[in-house]
Formats: structure tokens, sequence, C-alpha cells
């Protein structure tokens, strides 16, 4: 079966933004016993070897008194009123519990689950990289329930940011498909096309650049399929598929290693015997590929 959107999209819980900046509020949230916190250490958070759901914790377990401050982030309430949060810092994993990335796991976590996950890991990875202005140089601190940064030295606010990439599938007039291996990647590993948008550039035109410098195509028809926040470190993925003008396929050897077509049976064939091997199951562009398929593939592989 194929899934109706990328896994990563799935809705979670209510961010209730405007309790976020009420303190008290926050205090209030943290002191309520049926409170659950994530813990995240670098992009790792524990996980049920029993239920295979992310393992949260009592706040009192966290050795924090208070969610003010760095390292703790405010991630929503249930629709029983029921609060999550994430504290940032080392843990001891339990006994029953293993460590995990979401990127790993965040196909096979439940919507809930991979919601509060992706929401801290950017948080974690964007305060990380922000301690100090980018207008000023001084030190930055946190506030609102981990959702801006205040600049000690100017008066400049800091939000979370969001690199936008595209991702295409390309398709040619036969209903081939266009998967291609970068130079950097070991033999088998095959993806669709991807990059960053760049500054004053709209997503469909960034489709048909990363295109054409990764294999020399032009490409048309570009339409939406979907998206999904990729936080590794702060992307949000926009799919696009887009239909090729032209058929001959020149590669630039510097971007890419390989890029090929492929009929719907030419790659059930090359993912059997092994010698595709693509992208994980939390990923864009699996999805992509999987409902141009009509059908999900085995999952041989995790990169
Ligand atoms: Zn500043």
């Amino acid at each position: 079966v194929v899934a109706d959107g990328p896994a990563l999209a799935r809705v979670s819980v209510s961010r209730a933004t405007e309790q976020r900046v009420v303190p008290e509020a926050l205090a209030a949230m943290w002191a309520d016993r049926r409170t659950r916190v994530l813990r995240i250490d670098e992009g790792r958070a524990p996980v049920s070897r029993r239920t295979g759901r992310i393992a949260l914790a009592a706040p009192g377990a966290t050795g924090r008194l208070s969610p003010s401050g760095e390292g703790c982030y405010f991630l929503g309430i249930d629709e029983r009123n029921m609060p999550f949060f994430a504290v940032d810092a080392p843990f001891e994993a339990g006994p029953t519990e293993r460590v995990v990335t979401l990127r790993a796991v965040g196909s096979q976590l439940c919507a809930q689950d991979c919601g509060l996950f992706a929401h801290a890991s950017a948080l974690s990875a964007w305060h990380a990289r922000t301690r100090f202005c980018s207008s000023c140089g001084a030190a930055t601190s946190a506030g609102s329930g981990g959702h801006v940064r205040t600049c000690s030295g100017c008066p400049a606010q800091h939000f979370p940011r969001t690199d936008p990439a595209v991702i295409a599938l390309v398709k040619d007039r036969r209903g081939r498909v266009l998967l291609a291996r970068n130079a950097a990647w070991p033999q088998s590993r095959y993806s669709t096309v991807a990059g960053f948008v760049e500054p004053g550039e709209s997503p469909e035109a960034a489709v048909a650049r990363e295109v054409f410098e990764e294999t020399d195509l032009m490409v048309d028809q570009i339409r939406y399929q979907g998206s999904q926040p990729w936080p590794f470190p702060s992307s949000v993925m926009l799919a696009f598929e887009a239909r090729v003008v032209d058929t001959a396929l020149h590669l630039d050897a510097n971007e890419l290693g390989e890029a090929r077509w492929f009929s719907r049976r030419q790659l059930v064939a090359a993912v059997d015997t092994g010698a595709v091997r693509l992208p994980s199951a939390a990923s864009v562009a699996r999805w992509q590929v999987e409902r141009w398929l009509g059908a999900a593939l085995e999952s041989n592989q995790d990169w």
C-alpha cells in the first residue's frame, strides 16, 4: 500500500502557539502531572523496544525544575490538553529503550511521535547553530518555549528558519522515471533529483535549474506533489514531478556518477537484485518513487 503522503508530513499535536509566549502558562503545563517530555540529544531520542513508541518521560525525570531557559522546548498539546515538551540534553536510555534518529525510524513511528520528533529535531539543530546574533555577534538567549532567540546586544529576535529544498521525479514520454546517483554515493544508491531553492527563485524554477544542472535535461509540466519537514538540519522538502522536454541524457561528471531511466519493471527488478538501493522509507524520494510505481517496495535499505 502506498502512503497518501510523505511519512514525516503526518499531523501531530496542536502546537498551541499562543501558549508559548506566556511563561506562566508554560510553567503551569510543566507542573501538570500528565505532561510528557521527549528527550533528545544530537538528533537522537529513546524508543521503547516493546512498543516501538518514543519513550516519553515525566518532567521530574529530566532533572529540570522549570521549562524556561536553554534546552527546553514546548511542542504542543493533544486533543485532551495533555502537554508535550522536549528536553535537549544528554540522557541515559533505559534498559528497554533503544536510541534512534528520526531519519532511521520516522516511517515506523505513529503520526504523533513522528510530529513531536520532527519538531524537536528541528528546534534542537537550530538552537545549536544560533548561539550568536547574525546582526551584531552578541550572545542570544532562548525564549517562547524554545521558538525564539533574543539578542543581548541589539533589538534583534531570531526565529527558527526552514530552508526550502525541491525534489523532482522526472518522467519521459514513455512513463519511465529518471533516477540519479551522486558521484559521492556508494555504487547502487539512486534517488530523484534534489537541491535547495536559491534566493529570489521559485521552487518550480529551482526544479528546472537543478534537473538541468545535474542531467542537462530540460523539463516542463512541473507540478507540485506534496511536502514534508526534513530537519537534518533545517529543510522542508517540496516534491514535484516534471516531464522531460528532450530525451538525450548528458551527464555532468562533477554532479552525477550516473543517471538512468527506469521503467516500472526495470526498477522493481533492479531493487530485487540489489543493483539499485533507494532512500529510506522516511524520505520524500521514496514516497515519490512508490507513488509512481503504484506499490510499496521492500525495505532492504535505509540511507
Ligand atoms: Zn544582535
